[in-house]
C-alpha cells in the first residue's frame, strides 16, 4: 500500500540457487496505472504495455551480472538495462507488479463479509453486540456450540449420526450443521460457524482504513491522491461499493416491508 515499499522479487528459474539475482519492485501509483491502462486499452502495444508495467514498476536490483561476473548497474528508466533481464523473468516481473496494484478475489470475498458484518452487528443492541466477540464465545466456552473453529461434525438427522460430510454416505441425505447463523431470511444468506470468527483480521483492517480515510479526508501516504498506490484506490472501491450495495439492499427491503404494511 506504500508507494515507496520496496518488494523483492527472486525468478522463479533462481530460487533453488545461491546468490540469485534480487529485483526491487513498487506498486505503481494511480498516475502510473493510468497511463499503462490507456497504453492497454490502445489494443495494439501490448509489449509497449508490458513495457511501460516493468519501467514503472522495478526500482532495483542485486546480484545481476554479465556472465563474466561483472555487476550490471541499474539505470532507472533505462530501456537498455531492462533489455538485458532475459524474456521469461521479463514477464515474471511484469506479471509481479500487476500483482502487487490488483485485488485479489479472495481479498475481495473477505472485505465483502465484514462489511456485511459491521453493517448487522451495528444494528444490533449492545447487550447483544457483546455477546459476538469470540473472546466471548470461548470465556463462556460456548465455541463448540458456535462452532467458532469451524471444526464441528454435521448431524444426519436420518441415520442420527455425526459426520463431516454435506451428504451422508448411507441415506443419500444433505446433513444439518448444528450451528447456523442467519443474517437475513434471504436463502442461503447464512453461515454456520460463529460470524465473528470468519473475519479476517487483514480485512477488518483495511476496511477501517479506508473508512477512517474518507471520514478525515486525508491519503494514507503523503502526497496527491495520483500518487497514492493504485491498491489503496482498487480497495476503496471495493469497500465503498460494498458498503454501498448492503445499504441499497436495506433500502429496498424497508420499501418492501412498507408495501407490505400499506397492502
Ligand atoms: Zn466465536
Ligand atoms: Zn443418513
Amino acid at each position: 500500500m506504500d508507494p515507496n515499499f520496496k518488494h523483492k522479487y527472486v525468478s522463479v528459474r533462481e530460487k533453488e540457487i545461491e546468490g540469485p539475482t534480487i529485483f526491487y519492485l513498487k506498486s505503481l501509483t494511480v498516475f502510473d496505472y493510468g497511463i499503462c491502462e490507456e497504453i492497454k486499452i490502445d489494443g495494439n502495444h501490448l509489449g509497449l504495455y508490458s513495457l511501460e508495467v516493468l519501467m514503472r514498476g522495478l526500482i532495483g536490483w542485486d546480484n545481476f551480472t554479465y556472465s563474466d561476473g561483472s555487476v550490471i548497474p541499474f539505470d532507472y528508466y533505462n530501456m537498455k538495462s531492462i533489455s538485458l533481464i532475459p524474456y521469461l523473468v521479463q514477464l515474471e516481473l511484469i506479471e509481479e507488479v500487476i500483482d502487487i496494484c490488483e485485488i485479489e478475489q479472495e481479498l475481495i470475498d473477505e472485505i465483502q463479509y465484514v462489511t456485511k458484518w459491521s453493517g448487522y452487528s451495528s444494528r444490533l443492541d449492545e447487550n447483544k453486540q457483546n455477546s459476538w466477540y469470540c473472546e466471548n464465545c470461548i470465556s463462556e466456552k460456548r465455541q463448540k456450540s458456535r462452532n467458532c473453529y469451524g471444526d464441528q461434525l454435521n448431524t444426519c438427522d436420518k441415520c442420527k449420526e455425526d459426520m463431516e460430510f454435506d451428504i451422508c454416505p448411507k441415506c443419500e441425505k444433505k446433513t444439518t450443521p448444528k450451528f447456523r447463523f442467519r443474517f437475513s431470511k434471504v436463502k442461503g444468506d447464512l453461515v454456520t460457524r460463529c460470524p465473528v470468527s470468519l473475519l479476517s483480521r487483514r480485512a477488518v483492517k483495511l476496511v477501517n482504513l479506508v473508512n477512517y480515510v474518507d471520514n478525515s479526508k486525508s491519503l494514507p501516504f503523503p502526497g496527491s491522491s495520483l500518487e497514492q498506490t493504485q491498491f489503496f484506490y482498487s480497495l476503496r472501491t471495493v469497500v465503498l461499493s460494498s458498503q454501498d450495495s448492503l445499504l441499497k439492499k436495506e433500502m429496498d427491503n424497508m420499501d418492501k416491508d412498507k408495501g407490505k404494511n400499506n397492502g
